[in-house]
């Protein structure tokens, strides 16, 4: 999609510190690490605004992002536990609208979810 930031990264139009990628994901270091082990795995096709985009055309695409990330979970060693987010919407302040998981490890968080 023409002015998606994270299209333009799959594009390679925008640089990114890529850790993963095979035909339909992509894994890269977010630029503003909120833990020591930041990743976003996204689907390379555009899905739009986020979870809420989900559907059976695009499904296995999702299904993909998560084999990914427990791959990159042993290879990363966060053995001690991480955490998943995407965010979806104004109210969640998603700030890319294209589908992604935040990949968030390295430390003991919080256990307040919000
Ligand atoms: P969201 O707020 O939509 O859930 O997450 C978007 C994420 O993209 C944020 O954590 C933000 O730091 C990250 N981000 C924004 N611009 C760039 C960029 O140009 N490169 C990379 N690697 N990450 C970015
Ligand atoms: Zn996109």
């Amino acid at each position: 999609m023409a002015d998606c930031l994270f299209c333009k990264i799959v594009a390679g139009e925008i640089p990114s510190r890529k850790v993963y990628e095979d035909e339909s994901i992509l894994a890269f270091h977010d630029i503003n690490p909120q833990a020591p082990v930041h990743i976003l795995v996204i689907p390379k096709e555009h899905i739009a605004d986020g979870a809420a985009g989900i559907d059976e055309t695009n499904a296995a695409a999702v299904g993909k992002c998560f084999t990914v990330i427990a791959r990159l979970a042993k290879e990363l060693d966060l053995k001690d536990g991480f955490r998943v987010v995407t965010n979806n919407g104004f109210a969640s302040c998603q700030s890319v609208p294209h589908l992604h998981f935040h990949l968030l490890g390295g430390k003991v968080m919080s256990g307040q979810m919000v």
